[in-house]
């Protein structure tokens, strides 16, 4: 300082940490540092924060990841506090800044599905250094299966009890089990060995690699370029199987009609098929798009995400609403129905629109007996029964009586819930058969190709 004088901050100038390219600190475990080193919660940092900020978003949201690393929440302000009360000016590198206006945030680990929290790599955690380790953004990929240091599979959950752990337990309890408290670093993690999940996660590492070193944000109006190159493709060399050209459709419509951004799985999805980088679709959409790329070793035929673990839930959602919305019998509120899948609404609403609107339609018109909310509490406790218990008629009934008992539905309220998650149950059931799932699968795919052929212009 000039004068001599030290301009005071609030808080520690910690610099955002890394393990290497692609391994950047995640401003979500920055953040945990931070309040960790100043005694305080995580919750209680971000109160601080935002404490002079009358247009910040309510304190206490930030417990979920994406409130700090994006994409599309608020984390700029977070980010912004946070560089103006440490003083370091790139932590804008542990947040996806970059792709915040272009992909959405399916794709992202960001909330508590079904029990599934956050992961680490269990070779981290056992060789944590205070000084130096840190739990990188790369984790925050829901596709991602291994650690890019140690080869090794991400884990979920404890290798004890098998417990879940929460996004926002503090640093220094970060590494023993919420449940029973056995360290969750180990060394007898599993290697990655499939070969789609290797490309997935070196595709991964490059792109958030990418991340770190780009430092305008990326414009959504790229993306919309990289797919109408794709769909003007045309002639022997450059023309596309019907599936792409069918994926092309589907997304390119989504697009303009501003729908929905795309997903990551939709950007590795064309990465793949074209043999480029994710990175080359957002930065260069038209040599992204070329039907002249050399093949690489890497390049699949078709589209890469037909691996069940990856897409199963999205493919059983279309699958379960088309069968209930076309059936007669009553249905159970749309939320029951996302929850049972392990999805959120706004994922179903951004992947199957159409699907998503005929069933809140069929919803809606359907007789009601009840509030939406008793409906919803006694339809997931009634799901809870079907699903350990083998279905029979008998069991329909101590259904009805348990309603009736613990939820004071009269008999037609009764039987109508009950009936509305048998056939809940039902469709789960079906969709399970990957056969059955490929049997409706071709036949909506013929569907969407006639759909494609008459609203064709040329
Ligand atoms: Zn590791
Ligand atoms: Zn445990």
């Amino acid at each position: 300082m000039p004068d001599g004088r030290v301009i005071f901050k609030p808080l520690p100038p910690s610099t955002l940490r890394s393990a290497g390219p692609g391994l950047q600190e995640s401003l979500h475990h920055y953040a945990l540092r931070i309040a960790a080193q100043c005694c305080m919660s995580i919750r209680k940092l971000e109160e601080f924060l935002l404490r002079d900020d009358p247009r910040a978003p309510k304190a206490g949201n930030a417990a979920f990841p994406s409130s700090w690393i994006g994409p599309r929440s608020n984390f700029r302000t977070l980010l912004d506090a946070l560089q103006r009360d440490t003083g370091v000016s790139n932590l804008q590198n542990g947040t996806f800044h970059v792709i915040a206006d272009v992909v959405g945030r399916g794709g992202t680990r960001r909330r508590q599905i079904r029990g599934e929290g956050r992961v680490w790599c269990p070779v981290c955690y056992l060789e944590w250094e205070d000084e130096s380790s840190c739990e990188p953004l790369i984790w925050a990929f829901e596709m991602l299966s291994a650690c890019a240091v140690h080869g090794v599979q991400l884990e979920s959950r404890c290798h004890v009890c098998a417990a879940s752990q929460a996004f926002s337990v503090g640093y220094r309890q970060r590494r023993f089990c919420e449940q029973c408290g056995s360290p969750l670093g180990h060394k007898n993690g599993a290697e990655e060995s499939d070969r789609q999940a290797l490309w997935v996660n070196s595709t991964l590492l490059q792109f958030t690699a990418w991340i770190e070193e780009v430092d305008e944000p990326i414009s959504n109006a790229r993306f919309l370029e990289f797919l109408r190159a794709m769909s003007d493709r045309r002639g022997e060399e450059e023309g596309l199987p019907q599936v792409v050209k069918t994926y092309v459709r589907w997304e390119l419509d989504k697009a303009v009609q501003e729908r929905s951004l795309p997903t990551l799985a939709t950007l590795l999805n064309f990465a793949a098929y074209q043999g480029v980088a994710v990175q080359d679709i957002l930065c260069e959409p038209t040599f992204a798009a070329s039907g002249h790329l050399v093949p690489s070793a890497a390049r699949f035929d078709g589209l890469l995400f037909r691996r069940r673990d990856l897409q199963l839930p999205h493919r059983r959602v279309v699958y379960v609403i088309s069968k209930l919305t076309v059936g007669k019998g009553p249905v159970p509120p749309p939320s029951v129905v996302w929850a049972e899948l392990g999805l959120w609404c706004n994922g179903v609403r951004g992947y199957c629109p159409h699907e998503h609107q005929a069933y809140r339609e069929k919803f809606l018109a359907q007789r009601t007996f009840m509030g939406l909310d008793r409906f919803k509490r006694a339809a997931t406790s009634c799901m809870r029964l079907l699903e350990s218990s083998a279905s029979d008629s008998k069991q329909k009934v101590s259904l009805r009586e348990h309603l009736r008992t613990n939820y004071g539905l009269d008999d037609a309220g009764s039987s109508h819930c009950a009936n509305a998650c048998a056939n809940l149950r039902k469709a789960l059931v079906l969709s399970a058969d990957e056969a059955e799932l490929i049997r409706f699968e071709k036949h909506r795919i013929k569907k969407t190709e006639r759909w494609a052929a008459s609203a064709d212009p040329s």
